[in-house]
């Protein structure tokens, strides 16, 4: 069976037979520049010790020094985290953010954690680690299962073993440790940012439905910004289960339901909302589909059931390359992750520039930056795709590739 890295690498294959391209470059992009793993002891809370396995890849450092986040899950496993670290490689490209790609990972369930426990780990990551990151080769970022606190002691640590305070080296910090204005929601914003831009293109309306698969961060602060501009949210799910309201949510209730329940089918019961089985949702009736869980969530056998005209892809890697397939011949139009949810990076790149200056942004200016970047880049998507009459995620792919290749070949040969 293909693994997330076939997946993702195949979709870098095809996007090369659009380009004329030296092959040495794709060749060079089918291994990871450096792949490290480490065994990670640390003792609990009841004294016993337990290890945990983790890893760090810098996939390709051709455009500067590497970025990708750290996962914090039950299911990591060496071939999802280079996966990760190949479509952060592509992401920073189709940005046009001068970064690499890497991401980092470590096999734990970090709801087994105690808060010093988890502390424990972030800093035990960063011990094992320290020869691999760094301000100017590799800046890690929170992904799922990690957050702001977890980046802080991260920061903290790696200020220690270097002996001077280096808040550039993480991001995704709490503000008051120099993260920046606006990370919190970045990721669902830069989405938003495309969809509002390409609307009238995409044929869609404020009122449209909207049905969120993954009620976490990235899918909650999704749901706020449509809800808030006159989208109808209609369903919702995580982990646990799903909500179907066919007349909407209102979603000040449903965040609340979230927040306070732990998961959204504490929202079941209330007037006019279902519980539904989680993988119902997909066939709820709506235009907009929003994949915010996490990888190979849509694939070969559940494509065909989704009702939804747009699909938008926040979180990694959701959609498998032969579900592609079904829901191009569906007509179905995909806004694909690597341009789609490079908010997150983008305002993590607006992090480290001002760390880096010593400077602080306004709110106001994180938006308006990143507006401009995800406006800026999706224009550049659109123009591939319909020039060379591929798909958008194709398209992203290709600008992706034309500018990691554009940097190989100023780099000169002796880099192969
Ligand atoms: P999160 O852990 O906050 O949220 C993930 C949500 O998905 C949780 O609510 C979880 O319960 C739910 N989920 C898990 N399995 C599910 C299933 N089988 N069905 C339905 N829901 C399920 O993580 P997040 O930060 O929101 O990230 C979500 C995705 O977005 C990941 O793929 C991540 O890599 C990607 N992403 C996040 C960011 C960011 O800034 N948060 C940036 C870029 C990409």
């Amino acid at each position: 069976m293909a693994t997330l890295f076939d997946n993702t690498l195949k979709r870098l294959i095809e996007a090369a037979e659009h380009l004329d391209l030296d092959p040495r470059f794709l060749e060079k992009l089918k291994n990871a520049l450096e792949m490290t793993q480490a065994r990670l002891p640390i003792r609990m809370d009841d004294g016993s010790t337990k290890s945990f396995l983790a890893f760090r890849c810098r996939y390709d450092d051709s455009l500067g020094p590497t970025k990708g986040g750290i996962r914090f899950h039950q299911q990591v496993n060496g071939d999802e985290v280079m996966a990760l670290a190949l479509m952060m490689t592509s992401k920073c490209a189709v940005m046009d953010l001068p970064f690499g790609g890497a991401k980092g990972g470590v096999m734990v369930d970090p709801h087994s954690l105690s808060n010093m426990e988890h502390e424990s780990l972030s800093r035990a990551y960063v011990r094992a680690f320290a020869h691999v990151i760094g301000p100017d080769r590799d800046i890690p970022a929170p992904d799922v299962g990690t957050n702001e606190k977890t980046m802080a002691w991260m920061m903290d640590e790696y200020s220690t073993i270097v002996g001077k305070r280096t808040p550039a080296v993480i991001t995704g910090k709490p503000v008051a440790l120099g993260g920046s204005l606006g990370r919190d929601d970045a990721t669902a914003r830069g989405a938003y940012n495309i969809i509002e831009h390409k609307a009238r293109t995409l044929g869609l309306k404020r009122g449209a439905r909207v049905a969120i698969q993954g009620f976490g961060n990235a899918g909650m602060h999704m749901a706020q910004l449509m809800a808030a501009d006159g989208y109808k949210i209609v369903a919702a799910s995580d982990s646990k289960g799903a909500v179907h309201a066919p007349a909407g949510f209102d979603i000040g209730e449903l965040l609340a339901a979230k927040l306070h329940g732990g998961n959204v089918t504490s929202m079941a019961g209330s007037a006019g909302v279902s519980e539904i089985p989680g993988d119902e949702l997909l066939a709820v009736d709506c235009e907009v589909l929003v994949l915010a869980a996490l990888e190979n969530m849509v694939h070969k056998g559940n494509a065909g059931s989704i009702k939804a005209r747009l699909i938008v892809e926040l979180a990694n890697g959701p959609v498998t390359p032969e579900a592609d397939e079904v829901l191009k011949a569906m007509n179905v139009v995909i806004l694909p992750d690597i341009l789609t949810n490079a908010g997150g990076v983008t305002v993590s790149y607006f992090e480290w520039v001002q760390n880096r200056e010593g400077d602080r942004w306004t709110l106001d200016q994180v938006h308006a930056r990143l507006k401009t970047a995800m406006e800026r880049e999706a224009d550049a998507v659109w123009a591939y795709a319909r020039e060379k009459n591929i798909t958008l995620r194709t398209a992203a792919y290709v600008l992706a590739l034309s500018r990691i290749a554009a940097a190989m070949e100023a780099l000169g040969t002796d880099k192969f």
